[in-house]
């Protein structure tokens, strides 16, 4: 080989590692950087952790990171339970499991399909081979969706403007991989991990899971922690959702971790802020419904002084009062008829 090869071939050496580079800088996601970094805590002595979201609704001050998500370190791999709010959120997540372990990530679980939880969903699609799971009718959250609860484009049109740069016109909506009816369990090294449905409720495709031997209920939705949630959509049923809570206090779990809100070792006292609201706002609406107060009169009549400085409650609490009129009158009609 000349020198002159040999230079040649020292140019093409260093032009391959500049294209490796770039190569890898393009498998490197383009997410716009959270510059707020996600706090990772751990269930105390459990392989599990999780990251608290901010209270309120989604918006630049908290750069979409409302929702709580979390992770399960197995002998065989990890398990994540939900994906945070924007691609971001869910690459950064990403990074704080690499921190803890190299293994891969196996699930990804999503406990309902609504923005906050599922944005984040595209950087574990994108970055790793992990199985996204979903309840079946989560499948129904898509593009021009008549029957999601949360209409996919509208929310997602919303988001990018909100949300921008975190939520721009990449972010896509990624649908599970593989999806579950009433139940289903994962075994997965030394933990077992259950799914179970628990909707309609919340949203139509309401899931929680409980991790075994660890007694650790990721609850999703179900339960959220000081904070008023969302309960204006089609599918939402109080109802259920009553019932739905009533199941979480009989799988006594030992530590819980709501979808908003902070864990708490008690249960109990975990569900009773969501099942107190919603009794709440059932009370003070089936009084009107029976008296044939119209809804505006019946809001207006209602002493909301408990929960109006709660977060969420100027965007939320409104609809979901006539939401839960909407859903009396409906079942008062369907008594009265012969
Ligand atoms: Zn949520």
């Amino acid at each position: 080989m000349n020198v002159r090869a040999a230079a040649t071939g020292v140019l093409l050496t260093l032009l391959m590692a500049a294209g490796v580079a770039r190569a890898v800088d393009k498998i490197a996601p383009a997410y716009a950087p959270i510059p707020i970094p996600l706090k990772i805590e751990q269930v105390p002595g459990k392989p599990i952790y999780y990251s608290v979201g901010n209270p309120g609704i989604p918006g630049k001050d908290n750069e979409g990171n409302t929702s709580n998500a979390g992770f399960v370190v197995t002998s065989d791999g990890v398990v994540v339970f939900d994906a945070l709010g924007t691609p971001s959120l869910g690459w950064a997540l990403l990074q704080e499991i690499r921190k803890i372990t190299d293994k891969p990530v196996r699930y990804v679980i999503a406990s309902h399909y609504h923005a906050d939880h599922i944005y984040g969903l595209q950087a574990f699609k994108d970055h790793t081979a992990a199985v996204i799971v979903a309840q079946e009718r989560a499948s129904e959250y898509k593009e021009n969706e008549e029957t999601a609860d949360e209409k996919a484009d509208q929310r997602l049109d919303q988001r990018r403007g909100v949300l921008f740069p975190w939520v721009d016109d990449k972010t896509r909506v990624v649908p599970p991989d593989i999806t579950f009816k009433e139940r289903m369990t994962i075994v997965l090294g030394d933990r077992r991990l259950t799914l179970l449905f628990a909707g309609p409720a919340h949203s139509s495709s309401d899931m929680m899971m409980m991790v075994e031997p660890d007694g650790v209920l990721f609850a999703g939705d179900i339960v959220q922690n000081s904070r008023i949630p969302f309960m204006n959509s089609d599918d939402v049923s109080t109802t259920h959702w009553l019932d739905a809570l009533a199941e979480v206090g009989k799988l006594q779990p030992k530590f819980i971790i709501p979808g908003h809100g902070k864990p708490s070792t008690e249960a109990d006292k975990a569900i009773a802020f969501t099942r107190d609201y919603i009794q709440y706002v059932r009370n003070a609406m089936s009084g009107a419904v029976q008296n044939w107060t119209d809804f505006d009169a019946a809001y207006a009549q209602t002493d909301w002084s408990k929960y109006k400085d709660m977060p969420a409650f100027a965007n939320n609490n409104r609809g979901n009062a006539y939401r839960i009129y909407l859903e009396l009158e409906q079942s008062q009609f369907k008594q009265d008829k012969p």
